[in-house]
């Protein structure tokens, strides 16, 4: 660390961190009190390249929404659709695997997919999906659905969050997804997403899937009616998940947007607000591997600036994003692998592709050869990609 925090008011928070001491909720509250942006940030560095090093990872993915119909009505969503809406829409699994055939020419490792709690497709439509996209390509990886549609899905089926769960894995899933999580605190809950599954419920279906031997992300929208006080809680009841399971790769911060929707909130986080959320995010979810800046909420110039602020990863080329793009979002729909391996570059990482489970798929560590360090296991859609890298 080229910084010094021998003056800091932070000064004790370091020396807790650097000693490997667990930080506790009063500290980190001290640290969203703070205006010491770059102690904060120095402190959050550390523990990042305490855990992996020079390494900044993206991945090459693409999303897919297979519908906005919803039969809830979050205060905060812009994406959900009702059926009377002309701008709902639904794909067939027939059109999904196009899609997918589609983005295999970018060379993509990992299809994420969610939806809607959609008010009529049977149990059978989500299974078919992943079994369909597994025939068209057993090599991609699946990370899909959220907790709520996991509770959606077993409703449907009939069948216990774990049955379901199992089944779904039977067919294809490799992943869940992080979404949904918003805050937990049940006031902010029902003031942004009344309705929708509680803490507890979203804790538990992670919980299960990890239990079975599944791993996921979790994430934390923020940035709108929450306290402060409301993310170190949010951030705790996370990090206890973790002490129990192990089961999380990464943790995703979110950025709320404020367009299109019912919340009385009418500008996003400054750049202030989200450097400070993530650097706290990895001091003190010190048993998570993974920071994720998510640069489809940040834009990918905050995204960058955040590698220095604690996270450790930029999130994918996703070629097609709905859910924050309807909520007002101004970056693009894509970002080209290049301009990714760019931006890690000159934050001063070392770029590396990854998988849906944050293991290196290759590391460009030697930019002007075009020579790579690859996993063994790199597909051959990759091995192809490395060559013209
Ligand atoms: S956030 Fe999800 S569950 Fe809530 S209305 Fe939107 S699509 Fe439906």
């Amino acid at each position: 660390m080229t910084f010094s925090l021998k003056h800091s008011e932070l000064r004790d928070i370091y020396e807790k961190v650097v000693a490997g001491t667990r930080i506790s909720d009063e500290d980190a509250l001290r640290l969203f009190d703070t205006r010491d942006l770059n102690a904060l940030g120095a402190i959050a560095d550390f523990v990042r390249e305490r855990k992996v090093g020079n390494r900044a990872s993206y991945i090459v993915n693409r999303y897919i929404n297979y519908s906005n119909y919803c039969i809830l009505s979050c205060q905060f969503c812009a994406f959900a659709r009702k059926k009377r809406d002309a701008d709902g829409f639904q794909y067939s699994v027939e059109e999904i695997v196009q899609m997918a055939r589609q983005a295999s020419n970018l060379g993509i490792t990992e299809l994420h997919i969610v939806g809607g709690l959609h008010p009529s497709l049977p149990f059978s439509y989500y299974t078919d999906m992943l079994r369909a996209l597994k025939a068209f390509d057993a090599k991609l990886q699946l990370k899909c659905f959220t907790a709520i549609e996991i509770l959606h899905l077993a409703w449907l089926a009939k069948k216990s969050v774990r049955q379901t769960l199992t089944e779904l894995r039977e067919a294809g899933l490799d992943s869940l997804t992080g979404g949904g999580a918003e805050i937990f605190r049940k006031e902010v809950r029902s003031a942004i997403a009344k309705g929708k599954e509680s803490a507890a419920e979203y804790l538990d279906v992670h919980r299960t899937w990890h239990q079975l031997g599944g791993r996921s992300t979790c994430t934390m929208l923020y940035g709108h009616v929450e306290s402060l006080a409301d993310r170190v809680d949010h951030l705790r009841q996370l990090r206890a998940l973790q002490d129990e399971t192990h089961g999380f790769t990464g943790f995703i911060p979110l950025a709320y947007h404020p367009e299109n929707n019912n919340i009385p909130v009418q500008a996003q986080p400054t750049g202030f607000d989200s450097l400070r959320t993530i650097a706290i995010s990895r001091i003190y979810l010190d048993n998570f591997p993974h920071i994720t800046a998510y640069w489809v909420g940040l834009g990918m110039r905050l995204a960058q600036v955040a590698l220095s602020y604690g996270a450790d990863d930029i999130h994918g080329t996703i070629v097609e994003e709905k859910i924050f793009h309807m909520a007002g979002a101004k970056s693009p729909q894509l970002q080209t692998e290049a301009d990714m391996i760019k931006a890690i570059r000159e934050a001063g990482r070392v770029p590396v592709q990854r998988n849906t489970f944050y293991e290196p798929i290759k590391v460009l560590d030697q930019a002007e050869t075009g020579k790579a360090e690859t996993n063994s296991q790199s597909s051959p859609v990759l091995e192809k990609n490395l060559a013209t890298a």
